[in-house]
């Protein structure tokens, strides 16, 4: 075998220490410029998926916690009007009666979602504030999951919002410290 000879990774056919690409078979040849620059073609690809993955979860929360935050404002502000309209309701009233529901204790109960949305959507804010400057991996999983858990919307909204924790929680490489610990 000549000795400025090496051999195909892909097919073992003998090729010249200068080809770029296998003849036989078109495998960029192993430490050649063409591997190397379809190593980078491959690492930007990735880098721009991820990136495009990153996007996407922080226009998830935003869209989530902007809303959140200001229906929860909006339910802790008209707690006492909301408790009227229903007390006027007398299906309302009737129901109120069976279950022993007091208008303090329908006032309490649109606080308390009120809080529980606000809540939620602040977790769920400064998350997104960490994947977009890709710090605090670690608070933005812990922060979106709590966001979620305090969700009271619906088990839906709760399920979506465990993806997204997945979902940053698997983005941990795209982070600049990938955990605070460290
Ligand atoms: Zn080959």
């Amino acid at each position: 075998m000549e000795s400025n000879s090496k051999f195909c990774t892909q097919c073992g056919k003998a090729v010249s220490t200068e080809a770029q690409y296998c003849s036989e078979c078109g495998t960029p040849i192993a430490g050649s410029r063409a591997e190397a620059e379809r190593k980078q073609a491959l690492k930007d690809y990735e880098d721009m998926m991820s990136e495009n993955r990153r996007m996407w979860v922080m226009f998830l929360m935003i869209i989530y916690a902007i809303p959140a935050i200001i229906v929860g404002v909006y339910f802790v502000v008209n707690a006492a009007q909301f408790t009227d309209i229903l007390f006027q309701n007398s299906d309302f009233i009737a129901w109120a009666l069976t279950y022993d529901v007091t208008p303090a204790m329908t006032e309490s109960m649109f606080n308390y979602l009120g809080y529980l949305l606000i809540a939620s959507g602040a977790c769920v804010a400064i998350a997104t504030l960490c994947v977009f400057k890709r710090r605090y991996w670690l608070v933005a999983v812990v922060l979106t999951l709590i966001g979620s858990l305090l969700f009271c919307g619906s088990i839906f909204g709760v399920l979506i919002g465990l993806m997204v924790t997945w979902m940053i929680y698997s983005m941990r490489d795209s982070f600049i410290d990938g955990s605070i610990q460290e």
